[in-house]
């Protein structure tokens, strides 16, 4: 259990499904959940119905029949699809809008909306995982933010303004510092929740760390992982700010021709793909109602990456991937003076640099993209990007700000100089260029690369310094709501829990019940074996509760040998069975401890949340009532309260 996302979740209303969608969640928890079910819940809500068809209609190949009726739907895509599809639909018309006031909503759920019809677009083309699937995990795959934005409004409000335009490790490294717990884990805690597959859990944790291509997927979560990967790629280029400049196009570009190349796709039916991805969105946002907005094909970005070099695809086709060798040094040579050009790079490679050339700016910046080179030499007046903007456009993105750059003036002139340095080269020298000089100037580049490698050294310390430091204060905050001796979650969990689950039901009409035990004659084992046979007794107990309790039952201590399990989405019915469990696993186990060597037994109350119940109060009270009929009617059995459905309720024990 995540006791950081159990903390996140007790401190305010995360993300759920509307109520249809919890309806849903609560059928197929039950073991014999029918598809007939399912189905007729689905129906009653039509726009819910019409979301379902579409998905269900655009999953197959088009010779076949379009399903019309949900059922037909079911047994197209398998009733645990379908279900995941309502729940993922029933969470954007719940989450419409909210109260984070930094958060733009619209934006969040249209980029969701991409990246799931992107996902299901590249599902269908590599067949290696179900396009439905991606399609959900896709969509529900940022829902941590979501969470984040319901729990901390206003603390989240500042991190996105601290992190606007930041990478997502960024983000989740301040998330991390702010709440211990970043927005992937928490979409993964909340999908666990929703008794998603583990897949989509883990496909959530791993995909902004799959490198396409590089890891062949392997597992199912792998291979969900890949798509959501390479869906992000899309969908965030296809959405971009259009009036972005032109590194932020290189870089969309760079990363769509991976996941071309990923896919092993030619341009053409590549850009079928995106246009089919673009205009299914489209569709979607139209029967979501939610307002246009502008999406670019891969030509429109292309266009806008490479209106000036014809030399583009060359320069980015990953199909010779030119990557820089992190052992040697690189420089980039940038000249359309070919002679200077080929005396420069001589001069550097004596110097044991690995050399990359270019004859324009948009091809050299497009190479120190792909390559990372650690040095830059560029003459300022280069052809289509002059020196002096490429410098500028190098120092707005990370690799870019930290390579060394030395600008070739083409003549020594003070003012030319000046607008280099403003522009953000380190160094400047005049052409033509004077190689005993120009080696003395890369050696202090050399001095100055290794100082800076140094630094950055220290600081990936320090930062793993800080993780480390956040996990042990997520360690030492789990450990104020574990009871010590069993592991279980103690009372101050239990308690914040189940006021959360109060909340919940009395706001969705949920079903919620507890279970209460207290294990019979307890005091007895103290006195006759000693403490220690009876805290072994109590760690046993703790045992059969995790052992006969399910996903969405929390089992917990609540003080000496008394225990909770709470029950979400269930009836008092439902409750007594799992009551019964217990005290059957409890009866039946055998203790071997010192000189004791027997069994326990333990009373049981069950309750649920009935209409005449004003406060959680009420619900404990009643519980523990049914505690006390047990005890007093014999001991080890399970005592129901009979629900009173009537609204003043007269408080009769059944
Ligand atoms: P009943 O069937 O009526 O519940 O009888 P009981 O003996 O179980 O109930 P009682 O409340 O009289 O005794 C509970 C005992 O539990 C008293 C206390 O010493 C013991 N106890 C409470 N916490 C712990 C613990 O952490 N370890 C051990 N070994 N005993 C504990
Ligand atoms: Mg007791
Ligand atoms: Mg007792």
């Amino acid at each position: 259990m995540n006791k950081t996302f159990d903390e996140l979740r007790a401190s305010g209303n995360l993300p759920s499904p509307a109520p249809i969608g919890m309806r849903i969640l609560q059928l197929t928890q039950q073991e014999d959940f029918s598809a007939e079910e399912i189905a007729r819940t689905i129906q009653a809500d039509p726009a819910l119905t019409g979301r379902l068809l579409r998905v269900a209609n655009s999953s197959q190949n088009a010779t076949m029949e379009p399903c019309v009726t949900v059922n037909e739907a079911t047994m197209r895509l398998g009733v645990k699809t379908v279900r995941n599809i309502a729940l993922g639909f029933s969470l954007i018309s719940g989450n419409r809008t909210g109260k984070c006031a930094g958060f733009d909503y619209e934006d969040y759920w249209a980029s969701s909306l991409a990246r799931a019809v992107a996902a299901h677009g590249i599902a269908n083309e590599t067949g290696k995982v179900p396009s439905a699937e991606a399609f959900v995990c896709s969509l529900l795959s940022q829902v941590g933010r979501l969470a984040f934005t319901a729990a901390h409004p206003e603390r989240y409000s500042e991190i996105l303004e601290e992190t606007r335009g930041q990478s997502a490790a960024v983000v989740s490294q301040s998330e991390q510092q702010a709440f211990e717990i970043d927005h992937r884990e928490v979409a993964a805690a909340l999908m666990r929740e929703w008794g998603l597959p583990d897949t989509y859990s883990e496909a959530t944790l791993d995909h902004h760390d799959v490198v396409l291509r590089q890891s062949p997927e392997q597992t199912p979560s792998e291979k969900l992982a890949a798509v959501l990967s390479a869906a992000e790629q899309i969908a965030e280029a296809c959405l971009a700010d259009v009036n972005g400049d032109y590194v932020q196009w290189t870089r969309h570009w760079r990363d769509m021709q991976a996941v071309r190349g990923w896919l092993g796709l030619g341009d053409e039916p590549f850009a079928h793909m995106c246009r089919d991805i673009v205009v299914m969105w489209r569709e979607w946002m139209q029967l979501l109602e939610m307002s246009e907005r502008e999406a670019l094909t891969p030509q429109q970005i292309e266009v806008r990456a490479s209106s000036h070099s014809p030399s583009l695809q060359e320069a980015v086709d990953p199909a010779e991937p030119a990557v820089a060798d992190q052992a040697t040094r690189s420089v980039l040579v940038a000249d359309a003076d070919v002679e200077q050009l080929r005396e420069v790079s001589e001069c550097l490679r004596t110097l044991g640099y690995e050399t990359l050339i270019a004859r324009g700016g948009k091809q050299a910046l497009r190479m120190v993209m792909e390559n990372s080179p650690q040095v830059v030499v560029a003459a300022l007046d280069l052809p289509d990007l002059d020196g002096l903007k490429l410098c500028r456009s190098l120092r707005t993105f990370d690799a870019g700000a930290k390579t060394y750059f030395l600008g070739l003036a083409t003549e020594d002139s003070e003012q030319e100089f000046v607008a280099a340095f403003d522009a953000g080269v380190d160094d400047c020298m005049p052409k033509p260029v004077n190689m005993t000089l120009l080696k003395a100037r890369i050696k202090g580049a050399q001095r100055m690369l290794e100082l800076q490698d140094r630094v950055e050294r220290d600081k990936e310390e320090m930062r793993k310094h800080a993780m480390q430091q956040s996990v042990l204060s997520r360690r030492l905050r789990a450990a104020s709501l574990t009871d010590v001796l069993t592991g279980l979650p103690n009372r101050r969990y239990a308690m914040k829990r189940m006021a959360q689950e109060w909340d919940n039901a009395q706001r969705t009409g949920a079903d919620l019940a507890v279970v209460m035990l207290d294990i019979d004659r307890f005091k007895n084992v103290n006195d006759t074996y000693g403490h220690d046979a009876g805290d072994e007794v109590l760690k046993q107990t703790a045992g059969m509760l995790r052992e006969n309790t399910r996903k969405g039952e929390d089992a917990c201590r609540l003080g000496g040998e008394e225990f909770l399990v709470i029950l979400r989405t269930t009836g008092a019915k439902r409750a007594a069975l799992a009551a019964e469990r217990i005290r059957v696993a409890i009866e039946q186990n055998t203790v071997h401890f010192g000189s004791f060597n027997g069994s326990v037994t333990a009373s049981f109350g069950v309750a649920q949340r009935e209409p005449w119940m004003k406060s959680l109060d009420d619900l404990l009270k009643a519980v523990d009532e049914m505690v006390y009929t047990a005890k007093s009617s014999g001991r080890n059995r399970v005592c129901v309260r009979r629900p009173d459905v009537s609204a003043e309720g007269n408080r009769k024990a059944g």
